[in-house]
């Protein structure tokens, strides 16, 4: 039987009957408000909120969490992860790894996306003219490649931004940090890490995150929608180089991009069933972007580990602390005794979020220096 203290609390149920809902009616009139209205772009106003459109509101309550979390934590100054009393302070990490989450997700995704245009735009802030939200948000493929296409067009690499972004910044953090994008930096991460570390949170990577052998397996399906993102990419180029008219594939590519990929698996999924598969479930099984990431961790000579010493005891909260659902402690204890196992992007979909560690009583995990596990003399052998 669970213990009391995994069960779901009156509280938290309440909330879940509305949670779902509201997040599907949400992102139903975030992305497709021509569903509930007709397709005069005036009739778009009916969602405004103080002359603000449903995606500044969306972007400025999805802000609001990350950032009231990381104030919380900066300034509570707790180690979130530990569950016993025992080891108490925030770890200069997760310090650094919260501060970078608050200042990008405030600078970098609230600031300069939604708050900036609202100052420059014309009647001003608040008066958003009528319009449908981007869908392609989870998925970067369709912005990276047209930015491709822009800067041909301007002869300015600057308007290939996105490009640049996605195939050349991400691989070399990559090839230097592993895929620690993933729990300092991006967006959907940011959301992630932070109600994470929040108590219902907690309990949800702990009790809900899909583990073991079917959920490794069903990796997969994060493979296929790397493939059918690179397809996609390939099929935008191809259109826009004008070589054979594309476009019903490009509309039926783009409507399953949309509807399939981006609303269902990205946004009702990936966030509303926080509750039920944990925090991670997008960047595990979705995100193609997670996938060329850890394609790129093979080649790259990222130094990038988890590495467990001999004072594993076996206690196994390593392993309900990760919200990849990753065993991490199967690389750390054989029948309770220390195999100091080193694992990282190679062998796992690791994104360095450095919970394991801060979970552990008894100091039984660290990251491996960025200088090198090679030389360290550490086993290192894929499991997950
Ligand atoms: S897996 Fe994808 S969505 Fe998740 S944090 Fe990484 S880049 Fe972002
Ligand atoms: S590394 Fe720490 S938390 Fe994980 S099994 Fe060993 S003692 Fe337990
Ligand atoms: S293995 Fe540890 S550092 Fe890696 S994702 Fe899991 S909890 Fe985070």
């Amino acid at each position: 039987m669970a213990k009391k203290s995994d069960q779901r609390t009156p509280a938290e149920k309440i909330f879940l009957v509305f949670f779902f809902p509201a997040v599907l009616a949400f992102y139903l009139i975030y992305k497709y408000p021509n569903w509930f209205v007709g397709n005069d772009p005036q009739d778009l106003l009916k969602f405004h909120f103080l002359g603000k459109s449903p995606g500044f509101w969306y972007n400025t309550i999805y802000t609001a969490i990350i950032v009231g979390t990381c104030i919380w934590v900066l300034t509570t100054d707790k180690n979130r992860y530990q569950r016993s009393k025992k080891k108490g302070g925030l770890s200069s990490y997760q310090r650094k790894k919260f501060t970078s989450i608050l200042l990008v997700q405030l600078i970098g995704f609230y600031f300069f996306p939604s708050v900036l245009p609202g100052l420059k735009q014309e009647g001003g802030f608040f008066n958003d003219p009528p319009k449908i939200s981007a869908k392609t948000a989870h998925v970067y493929v369709y912005p990276a490649v047209a930015s491709v296409g822009k800067g041909i067009e301007n002869g300015s690499p600057a308007s290939a931004g996105g490009a640049i972004y996605m195939f050349l910044v991400i691989p070399v953090a990559v090839w230097f940090f592993g895929k620690r994008y993933c729990s300092w930096f991006c967006a959907c991460g940011n959301l992630a890490e932070a109600v994470g570390v929040l108590p219902w949170g907690q309990r949800w990577v702990r009790l809900y995150t899909p583990r073991g052998p079917t959920a490794k397996k069903l990796e997969i399906i994060q493979v296929i929608c790397l493939v059918f993102a690179i397809f996609f990419g390939i099929m935008l180029v191809v259109d826009g180089l004008k070589l054979f008219t594309a476009t019903t594939t490009i509309s039926a590519l783009s409507a399953i991009q949309d509807f399939v990929i981006d609303f269902m698996f990205g946004a009702v999924i990936g966030v509303g069933a926080y509750p039920i598969f944990g925090t991670r479930v997008w960047c595990r099984y979705g995100c193609p972007m997670a996938s060329g990431m850890r394609l790129v961790g093979k080649f790259s000579r990222s130094k990038f580990a988890v590495v467990p010493n001999d004072k594993c005891k076996g206690l196994g909260l390593c392993t309900q602390a990760c919200p990849m659902g990753i065993d991490v402690a199967a690389y750390a204890h054989k029948d309770k005794k220390p195999i100091e196992v080193a694992f990282g992007l190679n062998d796992t979909p690791c994104i360095g979020c450095g919970g394991c560690i801060d979970v552990c009583p008894v100091d039984a995990l660290s990251f491996a220096p960025i200088s090198g596990r090679e030389n360290s003399g550490l086993a290192i052998v894929s499991k997950d």
